[in-house]
């Protein structure tokens, strides 16, 4: 492995390893196809290259700092921990990275709208967001039952311009409003862009996230480096579709030496069957329209999951994660609720930093870890959002 740059991948056929590639019928595949090709003719231009750095810096407030959290390192007792503050963003996540440059990339191929599904709202409102700025219309497809739950995440869509379907169809939730956005874009797959809101779905999309979310392993490695000479030894985030894991990871791919750890939510416990541990508990298969570890049934049918961070709750997982896997480069463990619950809590009071739930989860782990490790050991941790969206429901639920 020392040989190998895990920068090459995806191969052209959009495959990591085994997983990835465009399990979609072939009219879709053409579309996709566009999709990369303009995407390439892009990337390394100068004129798309300085807008997005523009408005990095201008509009999202990048870069994001490296903290150290020297209190919570000493209540820990043992090694370093540094946050990377990603949940400083405008709209308060690393989402807004990607959803930028999506908006950015439909705008260069003239399409006339820009679809996407939400579950819990905040992919909804980072794109709702970048489509806004950028000028161009942009559809969120939710499910009624979640936009019941999630109110305040609707009203500031719709304040942002986006128009916000219901989806009052069968689960009511994120997996009929996948199917309710996808309809909608093969209604004109021509002339609208579907926005993927992680590393996950057909190629070119694991790929083009990964490459718009890079930008926090790449500030990370600079920062880190300037604030302590040297590299972290752990870079550890918290993996739902694998978004803000891969962009921190993508900083440190070839140092082989920097030990990279995914945090999966382990919901009520591995054992229980409500969680969404896909590295750990999925087995190899398909979703979405790529090949990756899922949560299946015999059948093959994605199973219910489940988790008290409702961004973390997908059955599949990006498929570099699957590739680092199983080349055995990264590690995936997992939180439970109640370990993310007490480190929402714990950062909170300890820190006056409050972390989104999904965020949580990677906390939570980097300071179980931390407490095995020397002084002089080094943890960075991506603190992928905030967790004003969560308040009003932890404080509910622990009573405060
Ligand atoms: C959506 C979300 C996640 C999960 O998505 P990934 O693609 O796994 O990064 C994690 N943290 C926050 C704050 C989110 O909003």
């Amino acid at each position: 492995m020392n040989n190998v740059d895990l920068h090459q991948y995806p191969d052209s056929n959009g495959f990591f390893g085994e997983h990835g590639g465009q399990l979609v019928p072939d009219h879709l595949r053409k579309i996709m196809d566009e999709i990369c090709k303009s995407y390439m003719e892009i990337r390394d231009s100068k004129s798309f290259k300085g807008e997005l750095a523009y408005l990095h810096k201008y509009y999202v407030g990048r870069p994001s700092p490296v903290y150290h959290a020297k209190k919570l390192s000493k209540e820990c007792g043992g090694a370093q921990i540094y946050l990377k503050r990603e949940d400083l963003n405008h709209t308060g996540a690393h989402k807004i990275n990607h959803c930028l440059g999506e908006a950015l990339l439909a705008k260069y191929m003239k399409k006339t709208k820009v679809i996407a599904e939400t579950g819990a709202g905040q992919h909804g409102v980072a794109l709702a967001t970048a489509c806004a700025l950028v000028g161009i219309p942009c559809e969120i497809h939710m499910g009624t039952i979640d936009i019941k739950k999630e109110h305040p995440n609707v009203t500031k869509m719709r304040i942002l311009g986006a128009k916000v379907v219901p989806v009052d169809r069968g689960t009511k939730t994120l997996k009929d409003a996948v199917d309710s956005a996808f309809e909608e874009l093969l209604s004109n797959p021509e002339e609208y862009f579907y926005a993927i809101g992680s590393v996950v779905g057909p190629h070119p999309f694991p790929m083009m996230v990964r490459d718009f979310q890079a930008v926090v392993g790449k500030e990370s490695r600079e920062q880190f480096q300037e604030l302590t000479g040297k590299l972290p030894d752990y870079v550890v985030a918290c993996v739902g579709g694998g978004s803000n894991a891969m962009g921190i990871f993508s900083g440190f791919l070839n140092d082989i030496e920097v030990k990279l750890i995914g945090v999966e939510p382990a919901g009520l416990g591995l054992d229980t069957g409500k969680h969404a541990a896909t590295m750990t508990k999925g087995t190899k298969g398909q979703i979405h329209g790529f090949k990756c570890y899922v949560l299946q049934d015999e059948s093959g049918s994605p199973l219910p999951v489940y988790s008290v961070a409702s961004g973390l709750d997908y059955p599949g997982v990006g498929p570099q994660h699957c590739m680092l896997k199983d080349i055995e480069r990264a590690e995936y463990t997992s939180a439970t609720d109640k370990e993310c619950l007490d480190m929402f809590i714990r950062l909170s009071r300890c820190e006056g930093i409050i972390p989104a739930l999904e965020s949580s989860h990677a906390v939570a782990y980097a300071a179980k870890l931390a407490a095995t490790l020397p002084e002089d050991v080094n943890i960075l941790v991506n603190l992928s959002g905030r967790g004003d969206k969560d308040a009003d429901f932890v404080a509910d639920k622990l009573g405060i």
